[in-house]
């Protein structure tokens, strides 16, 4: 955006839409006017040393200094802040997990990582200037200013990652601060290295892969992470809790090392015709720490703060650079928050491209959970309680998360109120020229309401013209595009019809959520669909036949998903929602939980078995055939990597193995419960008690096998310790695929019962690998039951002879898989 483009749009929310004016009369700081975060920024080089055979062990990282040359950066507030270091150094890392060293190890084809270097830029608020200083001598050697100033461009530029900020919170509290980052530029591995350390969760530095939106994986509460930026090597190599937390039980996605929790949110915005957007958000919050001064917030690139004051309204200090660097927005507060003392901030913002006109009074959010400003620090999961109120233009209409409070339609603008029904994970809406259908349930009381906008945005008028062949053809492959499935209203009928059965049937199979309510709305991407407390985006695409969508080129064609996308969105009220989940590492849960209910959706509501066994087969198709840089979701790594798993060497990798292997965890759970007398009984309590014990809270990994553990059958028992270790260690933290032959034969036995002679074998695994393989009859009718499980471990072949007590009729053969209950190679 140019200068002036940004005066304009500054210029624009002066037209005081959502305070009286005379509130701007107020002081207001400028922004990075600070003189301790100026200092920081524009930091110089003061005094050199030289070292020798020096270590500096930073949890699993090691810095052997061999010789050479540091040059320590100037004293900001008394502190130093970083150094550099030219001479000859080694770098090794020991994670501390053996699924992060198996990655590594991957990654890097070496059993060890060993990287050497010659040059290393290093920020720092814990001990590391007193530990280099006493253990150095004097130096005559001058300090390279040019490496700083690289430095500093690179994570401003590249890495976009405003780390003068969050240097600036320990820089302005008390000294017991521990960041750590140093930035190696190694000879071996990549000179675009960095290794960090932060005590409140590892620096979410931007994903290449994501780049245009400048999107960044949170990887805390994990405090310690390893990646490169370079072209084509973008990504995350491991990251991980601090060693000692995996002792002292700390090591878990619940861990809540962020700097502060949200409260409640109080949202206004307006957003005009063009999609320009101005906001106020009022942020009550509490710290989780000591001394806290410098409140990092998410809040879209674009969305550009004009104004902070605290609750008196006296103006506050804050911090954005420009949306194309390190443009994260943080406030600076006047004086040190004490551990658990509370306060409020109130933010006065706006831009036009967090909310894109797509033509035909459709609108698009970009900005997804960031177009207020939300939590930067700590993990996912985090559950907050919204008042919202959104003006938009005359005639369209708003759906947003919550329940709503009031709406009106008075001086050429609609305006909505929403309130929460309780803390929610986050707040989010949709609005358009909308046509609205809804219906009301009873079992439970639920309000499904479906939402479809009465006019095709651009894209898809351009595409009918193209395909009526009224405007030159560009020689598309879209041509021909069949027309009259375009249209997006009569479809609103399939929507509301499908979310009322999904909403039926979740309540009996997972007991009820936390939401009495819930929008299925239609959004102008094709792509992607995304669901919200009590909101739910179906991707255009949805709306189109599969032939168009094929003509389209969706990317995963007609597979998993698309068969079922309202049945997946409506299942994250449940997943994702209700449960919430604490880091990326619990991740697999949401979309993995979500799209295992839609298979039951097939099943139970769609009665139909092919639809339900093609949908397995298409899920197990998406975790095996190779992408297009050779990786396979179901052995690149665990699903709990989860988004980190997508890098530029492997591409989108998270998409073919946390929703398919997710689905497949929970499906081969539901399996193994499955009996013969009470069905899905086992496996419903199960789920009903999850729900029922995490509603309104994060749950990790960990909790869910407690659950399950909880509710095991004595089977899954017997398989086992007494624990449900064995399969989580093989299919949730390890990348277990086994292999199944089957062979069977049947007799008569002398009371003339059949006999059946069994003969399974399971390969490819190791010796510790055990399985409860459910077994199928199938009879000469095509009939088919389920025998009993089998249980089998490593790589081994169990032959048995089984007498059918009371049997007469030979079964035409024994199967296996009939029903995709094990994921396995074949
Ligand atoms: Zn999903």
């Amino acid at each position: 955006m140019s200068k002036l483009a940004r005066l304009l749009s500054f210029s624009l929310l002066c037209t005081c839409l959502l305070s009286p004016c005379s509130a701007h009369a107020q002081q207001t700081s400028a922004p990075n006017s600070d003189a301790t975060y100026k200092q920081l920024k524009n930091i110089t080089l003061s005094e050199a040393v030289e070292v020798k055979d020096l270590t500096l062990k930073r949890d699993a990282g090691s810095f052997h200094l061999l010789s050479g040359t540091v040059c320590f950066l100037a004293p900001v507030a008394g502190k130093i802040t970083g150094a550099l270091f030219v001479g000859d150094g080694r770098f090794t890392i020991e994670p501390p997990l053996a699924t992060e060293r198996a990655s590594l190890k991957l990654l890097t084809k070496d059993s060890e990582f060993v990287e050497n270097f010659q040059q290393m830029v290093v920020r720092f608020t814990d001990g590391t200037y007193d530990e280099i200083k006493k253990n150095s001598g004097s130096s005559t050697h001058p300090c390279d200013g040019g490496l700083l100033q690289d430095n500093l461009q690179t994570v401003r530029k590249r890495l976009r990652y405003n780390l003068s900020a969050r240097i600036l919170q320990d820089v302005l509290s008390p000294p017991d601060a521990g960041l750590f980052v140093a930035f190696v530029h190694g000879k071996h591995y990549s000179d675009k290295m960095v290794f960090a350390i932060d005590p409140h969760g590892a620096p979410p530095f931007a994903e290449e892969i994501y780049r245009d939106f400048a999107y960044a994986l949170p990887l805390a509460p994990e405090e310690v992470e390893l990646m490169t930026y370079e072209d084509n090597k973008h990504g995350y190599w491991s990251a991980f809790h601090l060693g000692p937390e995996y002792t002292s039980g700390l090591a878990t996605g619940a861990q809540k090392n962020g700097f502060y929790q949200i409260q409640h949110q109080e949202l206004e915005a307006s957003i005009e015709k063009n999609g320009f957007l101005s906001g106020k958000a009022t942020t009550s919050l509490i710290s989780n720490v000591d001394g806290l001064r410098v409140i990092p917030f998410a809040l879209f690139q674009k969305l550009r703060v004009q104004t902070v004051t605290a609750a008196d309204g006296s103006p506050l200090s804050f911090i954005q650079e420009d949306k194309n660097e390190d443009y994260q927005f943080s406030v600076i507060l006047p004086k040190p928050l004490a551990l658990g003392e509370k306060y409020t901030v109130i933010t006065g913002y706006g831009g036009k491209e967090a909310v894109i006109r797509t033509g035909g009074d459709n609108y698009y959010p970009i900005a997804r959970d960031n177009w207020y400003p939300n939590n930067a620090t700590g993990g996912l999961g985090e559950y907050t309680s919204y008042d919202m109120t959104f003006h938009i233009p005359k005639g369209l209409k708003m759906a947003a998360t919550g329940n709503l409070v009031r709406e009106s339609n008075e001086g050429g603008e609609n305006v909505s109120v929403w309130k929460s029904a309780g803390p929610q994970t986050v707040a989010g809406f949709n609005f358009g020229r909308f046509r609205v259908q809804e219906a009301k349930l009873t079992k439970p009381e639920y309000l499904v309401q479906s939402l479809a906008n009465e006019n095709p945005p651009d894209w898809v008028t351009g595409l009918q013209h193209v395909a009526n062949d009224d405007m030159p053809s560009q020689g598309s492959h879209i041509t021909g595009v069949a027309l009259g499935t375009m249209g997006t209203t009569g479809l609103i009928k399939k929507a509301l019809a499908e979310g009322q059965l999904a909403v039926e049937m979740y309540s009996d199979f997972f007991g009820p959520s936390s939401f009495k309510g819930v929008a299925i709305t239609q959004q102008t991407s094709c792509n992607y669909g995304q669901s919200w407390p009590q909101l739910v985006w179906i991707p255009m695409c949805y709306f189109f036949d599969t032939t168009v969508r094929h003509q389209l080129g969706m990317d995963f064609g007609d597979r998993g998903y698309w068969k079922i996308v309202t049945p997946h969105e409506v299942a994250h009220q449940w997943w994702g929602h209700t449960v919430g989940f604490s880091s990326y590492r619990d991740q697999w849960m949401s979309e993995g939980f979500a799209e295992m209910s839609a298979s039951i959706y097939l099943q139970v509501i769609e009665h139909n078995q092919g639809k339900f066994l093609s949908f397995w087969k298409d899920e197990h198709e998406l975790l095996t055939e190779r992408d297009e840089f050779g990786f396979r979701g179901v052995d690149a790594g665990p699903v709990t990597m989860g988004y980190r798993m997508n890098n530029t060497r492997t591409g989108d990798l998270a998409r073919r193995l946390i929703y398919p292997k997710g689905a497949y965890i929970l499906h081969m759970l539901r399996m193994m419960m499955a009996d013969n007398r009470t069905g899905d009984q086992n496996f419903k309590e199960m789920m009903r008690d999850f729900v029922k014990t995490y509603s309104g809270q994060p749950a990790t990994t960990e909790d869910f096998k407690a659950m399950v553990e909880k509710h095991m059958t004595p089977d899954m028992k017997a398989a086992g310790d007494g624990t449900m270790g064995w399969f989580f260690d093989e299919y949730v933290y390890g990348t277990a695929l086994p292999s199944y032959k089957v062979d069977s034969s049947f007799d008569t036995n002398a009371e003339g019962d059949v006999v059946m002679n069994l003969k399974l074998t399971q390969s490819n695994v190791d010796d510790h690998f055990r399985m409860i393989v459910p077994v199928y009859l199938e009879f000469a009718d095509n009939r088919v039951v389920r025998l009993g499980r089998v249980r089998i471990a490593g790589n081994n072949t169990v032959d048995q002879k089984v007498p059918l007590k009371g049997l007469k009729e030979k079964p035409r053969r024994l199967l296996i898989n009939y029903m995709a209950d094990v994921l396995a190679a074949n």
